[in-house]
């Protein structure tokens, strides 16, 4: 369903040396599956997500997504569903409008059933009591999670989701995390989620893939990673399970 093939990026600005900031990943996703990226600040991770949602440009190899190569799609024709901290919502909107936002032109929907979607997706995500309100008024917990509702109700085949948890409390990132789970589950989505949190990563990924200096280390599922870490720097990264 995604493919990376050889994926680069390389920073170059003015005065300053190159940054290489990914370094050829190849990655195959199944169709429906939820691949947790790991690894520690500044090894790649937003950047790699940012490519494949077209929001970055690439310095080489390819990405594909049901078989085809999306690289010359701008962001808008890629179907990707995106939950990034610094993708903002949109401020004059309120949050029942930034969910509709898309959904609508897109596929022509009907309004009633783009409302349904949002009523929808807005219960799973305990949104409900702030539809009405705009992005400005909120917590950056409850802006968090209308980024990922927003990401969720758009149906994307891709979801790509960087560190979408990281600003909810204990409590609500539990019952959060177990809704994303479900809703994973139940619509298919195939998905990346990068996240610091083991524990997240561990709970929702069928593989983890754990990155160092804009290279994979290692991808395998929870088990294999943990019980198996391909070398010392995944064993000492991924640590003991929590
Ligand atoms: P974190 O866990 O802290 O979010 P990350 O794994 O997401 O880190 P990236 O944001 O992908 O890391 O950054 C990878 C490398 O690329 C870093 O060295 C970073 O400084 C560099 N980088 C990222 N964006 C740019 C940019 N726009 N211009 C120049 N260098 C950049
Ligand atoms: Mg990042």
């Amino acid at each position: 369903e995604l493919e990376l093939r050889d994926l680069r990026k390389t920073f170059r600005s003015r005065g300053r040396p190159p940054v290489d900031a990914v370094r050829g990943i190849d990655l195959a996703l199944r169709s429906g599956e939820l691949l947790g990226l790991l690894g520690p600040s500044g090894c790649g991770k937003s950047t790699t997500l940012r490519m494949i949602a077209g929001l970055e440009s690439v310095s080489g190899g390819d990405i594909l997504v049901g078989g085809t190569s999306v690289i010359d799609r701008p962001a808008q024709a890629r179907n990707i569903g995106v939950a990034f901290e610094n993708y903002a919502l949109y401020p004059p909107l309120t949050v029942a409008e930034n969910l509709a936002f898309g959904l609508k032109a897109r596929r022509g929907n009907a309004r009633g059933d783009v409302q349904r979607k949002v009523a929808e997706i807005a219960d799973r995500v305990d949104l409900t009591g702030i539809l009405d309100a705009r992005p400005a008024g909120l917590s950056s917990g409850q802006k968090q999670r209308v980024s990922l509702a927003r990401a969720l109700v758009r149906e994307p085949d891709v979801l790509l989701l960087d560190e979408p948890l990281s600003h909810l409390d204990a409590a609500q990132r539990d019952t959060t995390r177990r809704e994303l789970k479900r809703i994973q589950r139940d619509l298919g989505h195939t998905t990346i989620l990068v996240t610091h949190d083991q524990e997240e990563a561990l709970s929702l990924a069928d593989r983890i893939a754990v990155m160092k200096d804009g290279v994979i280390q290692q991808i395998g599922t929870p088990y294999e990673i943990y019980d198996s870490p391909a070398n010392l720097f995944v064993a000492d990264f991924v640590g003991e399970p929590a």
